[in-house]
């Protein structure tokens, strides 16, 4: 397997806003950028009417030219079997409109809370377990977060903020940088967790100011990257990523194990072993929530324990992310057995 890397041209723009606004958003030009002669068919276009093709350029670049099964092309681009219907795939598989306990705030583990930070997000991923997540009523700008706050405050019991989304690094580094002052206001918190793929996408996302407010928090902060391919890896997560590290933020991956993009124990190695490269500790390898259009990307159980047997036996236990899979009203991750 090859892993892109690539230096970008001086006159690429380097304001990650702008990169984001010069993202792909129909099909057909992804396709031809990527070379790859084929006319999507009808169905996939009716499958991204309602839920869009959107793809920075820095993610496309590290796509394989003419390579239509290249696997950061599948987490992609709409398919026609998102219009299927699936036994058991649902709109809301982990019944998570029982724990958005109020506008911005998803409430399922005991001493850990979600806050919705941003709604929207700068890729969208096709097995997106928030496909048709009700953000509309979950859309908290920053007039309602201390409102928001207030239910987190009212709750000792809450030691740890998740910002979620949505993709939380959609906010600016000004707004991110209010909200994470108005959570250190909270006496009993004491850790701070920012769940994003952004910095995956647009690598130029890690910008200093945003590295030098988390890493000056009186917070224990962490950042969870949503990295699911050794191939999303880039050269330029290098210094940034290095730059958190050193400054106290812990560094860690959750991956979706995904059919047709990671479901082989040689591609999860690899993407082990980059991540300890790049200072990355391994976390989660997630099941795929059964989420309605999202089939195509299943894995069984069976399967999944037979390549986590695979990954083990070839890696030290510190490089092995635990294998999970989150259940409707279980208010924790079940960890799957391989013995
Ligand atoms: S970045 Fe996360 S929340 Fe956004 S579309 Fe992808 S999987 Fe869904």
């Amino acid at each position: 397997m090859r892993i892109i890397t690539r230096t970008p041209p001086a006159d690429e723009p380097r304001d990650w806003r702008q990169i984001l606004a010069d993202s792909f958003r129909d099909i057909n030009s992804l396709l031809r950028y990527l070379e790859i002669d084929t006319h999507p068919a009808a169905r996939a276009l009716l499958a991204s009417d309602s839920f869009p093709l959107l793809v920075p350029r820095p993610f496309a670049q590290r796509m394989q030219r003419g390579n239509p099964d290249d696997p950061l092309l599948l987490q992609v681009l709409p398919q026609a079997s998102e219009l299927e219907t699936a036994p058991g795939f649902v709109a809301d598989p982990l019944a998570e409109k029982h724990s958005n306990i109020r506008s911005g705030i998803i409430h399922k583990y005991q001493g850990r809370v979600l806050l919705l930070a941003a709604t929207g997000c700068a890729v969208n991923c096709r097995y997106c377990f928030r496909r048709h997540f009700d953000y509309q009523n979950n859309r908290i700008g920053r007039k309602e977060w201390q409102e928001a706050l207030d239910y987190v405050r009212s709750d000792i019991s809450i030691s740890e903020v998740i910002l979620s989304g949505g993709d939380p690094l959609m906010l600016s580094d000004e707004a991110l940088n209010e909200l994470l002052m108005l959570i250190e206001d909270i006496p009993h918190i004491s850790r701070l967790r920012i769940h994003t793929r952004l910095p995956v996408v647009i690598p130029q996302r890690l910008t200093d100011t945003f590295i030098r407010n988390l890493n000056n928090s009186r917070l224990g902060t962490s950042v969870v990257l949503h990295i699911n391919h050794p191939q999303e890896l880039h050269d330029l997560h290098a210094a940034p990523l290095q730059a958190l590290r050193s400054g106290g933020t812990w560094l860690l991956n959750q991956s979706v194990l995904l059919n047709g993009v990671n479901n082989e124990a040689g591609i999860l190695r690899q993407l082990s072993e980059a991540l300890f490269s790049y200072g990355i500790s391994p976390y989660y390898l997630h099941m795929p929530d059964r989420v309605a259009g999202t089939h195509q990307f299943d894995v069984s159980e069976q399967d999944a324990l037979r390549l986590y047997r695979d990954l083990r036996s070839v890696l030290p236990g510190y490089l092995v992310p635990q294998l999970v899979r989150e259940r409707a009203g279980v208010p924790f991750k079940s960890v799957m057995a391989d013995c």
